[in-house]
């Protein structure tokens, strides 16, 4: 069976330095905000060119903090991608705002740059990207329309670790940089985690007591924070991992070259990606989409769907997110995403390849 994803297999090679270093964290005894977390915002700043990093418990805080640190008003609006995971919505609603979809292409999947400016009213205030897929969103668009109206930008680069666009890093280009280190991320940590990254020092002192209690000094709460803190022994294993990051992306590319060269079947449509973008999941659509799904399974191939159900035909949201999203929906009812794990090797992908191009063929 050809699985989609194998963390143990995919960590063991950061496994191996991590138990090295282990004996003197043991000794240490040090697990909360100590050197391990100072270590990885300092190299996760400078692998991004940021100037500064923080350490959070998970990418949602991330992103929450990202837009607490502003102290909007109640009820100001967020433009946000329709198709985006949920996190990115919640953090904007835990955040006492209301979220503001706005569609995507349907061919690259990322926010439609042309679709914002309608959405856009008196009581917006922040625009929060989503590089989706590991692929970066129309930055020099977002840009251009946050700096007109004043809005502040929140990129959710929980997928698009490493990703550039113009040679600028994920992250680099908004007010924050929102990350998540959950195990499957392109950056995957033991564990959860998060952080953000920015170039502002003034935010930078902020959410860092906003992350801790909301106080600089200990027991003193300057502000009302919350406790989202990377944990010591996760940092250090992120620190690790992330000297071989490029080499993850690297890997996950060439996988991603084979299914683009190599898949020839009429029904499927190929994702668009430029060189600079990281694949963090490799998408494929087909009306099939169910029926291929299972194929590959008889096949013992697994596949993934990123994601099922779109946000605002959600349960929990249907009261909250009201409208009609279309291309939102036919993304969420024809989206495939075929294995590309580090863990992957390229004769699995060569396989899987075989295997699609036999789908539904004509004798
Ligand atoms: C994973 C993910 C998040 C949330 O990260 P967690 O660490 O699970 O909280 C947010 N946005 C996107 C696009 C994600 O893929």
């Amino acid at each position: 069976m050809i699985l989609y994803e194998n963390l143990q297999k995919l960590n063991q090679e950061f496994i191996t330095e991590f138990e090295f270093k282990l004996p003197e964290f043991w000794k240490k005894g040090w697990y909360i905000l100590g050197e391990n977390v100072n270590n990885f915002e300092t190299n996760f700043a400078k692998y991004n060119n940021s100037k500064y990093c923080l350490g959070l418990a998970n990418g949602l805080d991330a992103l929450y903090l990202g837009l607490k640190v502003f102290e909007f008003p109640d009820k100001c609006e967020v433009i946000v991608p329709s198709n985006t995971y949920i996190a990115t919505i919640l953090s904007i609603i835990n955040a006492g705002l209301t979220p503001v979809l706005v569609e995507p292409n349907i061919d690259d999947y990322l926010i439609n740059v042309s679709r914002i400016e309608k959405k856009i009213t008196e009581k917006t205030v922040a625009i929060m990207p989503v590089h989706l897929y590991g692929k970066l969103c129309d930055m020099d668009k977002i840009a251009e329309l946050a700096t007109k109206y004043n809005l502040k930008v929140i990129e959710d680069c929980a997928q698009a670790h490493g990703a550039s666009y113009n040679n600028t890093k994920a992250g680099a280009f908004g007010d924050i940089g929102a990350f998540s280190f959950y195990p499957t991320k392109n950056l995957g940590a033991l564990g959860d985690g998060g952080a953000i990254t920015t170039n502002s020092e003034e935010l930078y002192v902020k959410l860092k007591a906003l992350r801790n209690y909301g106080s600089e000094k200990k027991y003193y709460n300057k502000y009302i924070g919350i406790n989202s803190r990377l944990d010591e022994i996760q940092a250090l294993f992120l620190t690790i991992k992330l000297q071989k990051l490029d080499k993850i992306n690297l890997h996950k590319s060439k996988l991603a070259a084979i299914y683009n060269q190599k898949i020839n079947n009429p029904h499927i449509i190929k994702p668009i990606h430029s060189e600079e973008n990281v694949y963090h999941i490799y998408p494929i659509r087909t009306v099939f989409r169910n029926e291929l799904k299972e194929y590959l399974f008889s096949n013992n191939i697994q596949s993934e769907i990123h994601y099922p159900l779109a946000p605002h035909k959600q349960e929990g949201y249907k009261n909250i997110l009201t409208g009609n999203y279309p291309i939102s929906e036919e993304i969420h009812t024809t989206i495939l995403s075929l294995p590309i794990s580090y863990a992957n090797s390229t004769t699995e992908i060569e396989y899987v390849c075989a295997v699609i191009n036999n789908f539904k063929k004509q004798c």
